[in-house]
């Protein structure tokens, strides 16, 4: 099935949890960018997306969220950016297939600042974002995902990139971790004005802070359209440290609790960012097909 069809149906869907924390556990050196693990260690991003999958993850997202050419030029690995981007939908896709999962590509920022504050041009972003969006559409993902943005024009040139990149659906969500707002002052009600419009298929929050800051947010999303389809993947709590060992603390059970609360608010596509791994996310799975509302499947 389509993945526009899914979602008409009105169905709840469940998508994945952090990559980077599991990446980093199976070794991801410091320093080198996630990408380039798709070419030379496809057998672990594989490994990552099979557990999402096994504990029910219905959406998989792409190893490619700095896989833009201005994140990549960062890293001095500009003119792999095709090889990645597609080694990594390969990757993805031989790994759904199975489960009959849908193929989301990963879009991240670029890292750098828009003008004025920094230089980089509302063109050159959308440029960006649409050449990135046109190779994992022609290497075959289902939808596009634009997550962990803060800045609002640069969303706005993402998914405008997206969108003229490719004919796929396009999702856009922001981290609102400062206070309500995202760290460049963002509000949820501000997301939603300006990008709604844009004809995206689905719209929210992901990484954030607390599991309650990223409900607030949600919620405020909500109210500010009734009618959006909304998308959550929260961090699985605050980050603390523990010696040099980044830690989240919010356990499955947690985790799965505000899956609930979510799902009261009117969450369509519901999963998980940084700390969250496929135990929070098969908790997840249970407890919506436990508490499925009457009628709805
Ligand atoms: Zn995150």
């Amino acid at each position: 099935m389509r993945f526009q069809e899914a979602l008409q149906d009105g169905r709840i869907l469940i998508a994945d949890g952090a990559a980077g924390t599991l990446l980093q556990a199976a070794g991801l050196p410091a320093g080198m960018a996630p990408e380039e693990w798709n070419v030379l260690e496809p057998t672990k991003i594989e490994a990552m997306h099979r557990a999402y999958l096994e504990a029910g993850a219905q959406i998989i997202l792409t190893n490619t969220f700095g896989g833009n050419r201005l994140k990549l030029a960062r890293m001095k690995k500009e003119s792999e950016l095709e090889r990645f981007n597609r080694a990594a939908v390969e990757i993805a896709r031989r790994a759904a297939e199975p489960f009959g999962a849908w193929v989301a590509g990963d879009m991240g920022p670029t890292g750098e600042l828009m003008v004025p504050l920094g230089s980089l041009t509302f063109d050159e972003a959308r440029r960006a974002y649409a050449e990135q969006a046109g190779i994992l559409a022609d290497a075959g993902v289902d939808l596009l995902v634009i997550e962990t943005m803060s800045d609002l024009e640069e969303a706005r040139a993402a998914a405008l990139g997206a969108l003229e990149g490719a004919d796929l659906p396009v999702v856009v969500t922001m981290s609102f971790d400062t206070r309500g707002r995202t760290m460049m002052g963002v509000t949820p009600e501000q997301l939603m004005e300006t990008l709604w419009p844009l004809g995206l298929t689905a719209i929210g929050a992901n990484c954030g802070r607390s599991l309650e800051e990223n409900l607030e947010a949600f919620r405020r999303l909500r109210e500010a359209n009734p009618k959006a389809r909304l998308w959550i993947k929260p961090n699985a709590g605050l980050p603390r440290l523990d010696g040099d060992r980044v830690v989240y603390d919010v356990t499955p059970a947690q985790f799965a609790e505000f899956a609930l609360k979510f799902r009261a608010y009117g969450a369509q596509i519901i999963g998980g960012c940084c700390g969250s791994t496929p135990a929070h996310i098969a908790a997840v799975a249970r407890a919506l097909q436990s508490s499925a509302v009457p009628g709805s499947e």
